[in-house]
């Protein structure tokens, strides 16, 4: 398995990067699609867990990391999670670039033979390139922590904050 790859807990949304994140299969290898929190020799710790359990459990985490309001962090919380495996059943890719869940084919960019891309959404990535090749992560964290300020309710620097840690996991974006 790669560890030097950044994983998302299909599970809570964890980001996974070292080791001791993830959690362990039955055989004791390393799972790669969940953390150490949710998944324990093969199995979830909590497998009656429903989506909405998870979505508090987690909003309660982001609503104190980040002041946000706690009915607006278990809202967000519960959209993030809404595109996991262990929600939905399946995987849902994810914008390397902005972290959009490609849920439908209109969500996905193009590639420069009109294919839908499988990696960038379509306000990312169209025609096989950039929309904005230019964007530096710092720009892309004034781009989004506004919106992301006014979905949650926080003051922008908090917003700022939270965009820059979300896009260091995003391929685009790793050092
Ligand atoms: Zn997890
Ligand atoms: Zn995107």
């Amino acid at each position: 398995m790669e560890t030097n790859k950044t994983r998302t807990c299909q599970s809570c949304g964890m980001p996974m990067s070292e080791a001791e994140h993830f959690g362990t299969e039955a055989d004791g290898r390393l799972s790669k699609d969940y953390c150490t929190y949710c998944y324990q020799n093969g199995a979830f710790t909590e497998p009656g867990a429903t989506i909405d359990e998870m979505a508090k459990k987690c909003g309660a985490i982001m609503s104190q990391l980040y002041d946000i309001p706690a009915g607006n962090a278990e809202r967000f919380a519960r959209e993030q999670l809404s595109c996991l495996r262990r929600w939905t059943g399946r995987d849902v890719a994810v914008c390397r670039s902005c972290g959009m869940p490609l849920l439908r084919d209109e969500d996905a960019g193009t590639e420069a033979d009109g294919s839908l891309s499988t990696e960038h959404c379509t306000y990312c990535y169209r025609d096989g390139g950039f929309t904005e090749p230019d964007l530096t992560k710092e720009k892309a964290v004034e781009k989004y922590a506004p919106m992301m300020a006014a979905n949650l309710g926080i003051p922008l620097a908090r917003a700022e904050e939270m965009v820059r840690q979300y896009l260091s996991t995003l391929p685009r974006w790793r050092g």
